[in-house]
């Protein structure tokens, strides 16, 4: 009996799609599907069919919306927690899967997922700390530290932390339903949308991206002063407007005002390398689900 390649399997579970992959042990994805996020039953159900059609699979990793319980040894862990969308509170992810599919099953936050997959393949490998943000809908953070994806209390939450907010210049109160003008609720898509009445793919005034890339720098600076990455990846959809990162690494420039003095902050060349686009495009979050699941089988009690 010849032996087979493992397989690896990899869900990012989003609030409107779960994206699922099965790849190779080199990260290579071999099939890929889509299911919509309806019940947790049937997306679930989507999930296990789709995985079952590869019977040499060896482990799963799921980034998923959240927030999730990541704490192991938590009665709880592996479930997403009180999130505000409908039917989904407190919806057992992992044992499910697991169950239906007896492979070990890995799980973080899809943001988590999003910067594992660009340290190990994309653009931050070879780097020991690397943060990545995602300014979609909403804003978050994922951090791999010194090599390890960073949980912490719960896991980080990037996006509610308070950045200056001129009021002469953006009247706009903000969207976060908890804090009003934190960064989320000032710079995400959704606060885009709710302070100019169109969505941000729609907008090309230039004053409404200098004051996104205003907003995003301080996000960008108080990411670099608090965990001192080495790289700082942006993706999402509203990150993709031509111009803006060119715009939010000259300001995050100014903003360093020269410190410290390391090359990314006192050379605007070198911040172009600071400060980048994800190099997997949008799929970071899948290749890091799939990290996800080969570090699971690797270490089985993590
Ligand atoms: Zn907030």
């Amino acid at each position: 009996m010849s032996a087979t390649p493992p397989l690896y399997g990899g869900i990012e579970a989003g609030g409107t799609k779960w994206v699922c992959a099965v790849a190779d042990a080199q990260g290579r994805l071999l099939a890929t599907g889509v299911i919509p996020t309806t019940t947790p039953q049937a997306t679930i159900a989507g999930a296990v069919r789709f995985f079952q059609e590869h019977r040499t699979l060896t482990a799963i990793g799921v980034g998923s919306f959240g927030p999730v319980d990541l704490r192991t040894g938590s009665p709880t862990y592996g479930h997403i927690t009180a999130t505000p969308k409908p039917g989904w509170a407190h919806t057992d992810v992992v044992s499910p899967l697991r169950s239906a599919l007896q492979v070990p099953v890995g799980l973080d936050t899809d943001v988590n997922a999003a910067a594992l997959g660009e340290w190990r393949r994309g653009a931050g490998r070879g780097l020991e700390t690397l943060a990545y943000m995602t300014v979609g809908t909403g804003i978050g953070v994922g951090a791999v530290v010194n090599g390890r994806l960073m949980h912490g209390l719960l896991h980080p939450e990037f996006g509610h932390v308070r950045i200056p907010h001129d009021r002469s210049r953006d009247a706009f109160a903000g969207s976060c339903p908890f804090h009003g003008d934190c960064l989320e609720g000032l710079a995400s898509g959704e606060a885009m949308r709710r302070r100019w009445g169109q969505r941000a793919e729609d907008l090309d005034d230039p004053a409404v991206w200098e004051l996104e890339a205003e907003y995003l720098a301080h996000a960008v600076m108080n990411l670099t002063y608090t965990l001192s990455p080495e790289r700082i990846v942006i993706g999402g959809g509203v990150a993709k407007h031509a111009g803006l990162m060119a715009r939010l690494r000259a300001r995050a420039f100014d903003l360093a005002a020269g410190y410290p003095a390391t090359s990314a902050l006192t050379d605007p060349a070198a911040m172009d390398e600071y400060v980048v686009s994800p190099s997997l495009g949008d799929h970071s979050g899948i290749a890091g689900a799939i990290e996800l699941g080969m570090r699971r089988l690797a270490s089985p009690d993590q």
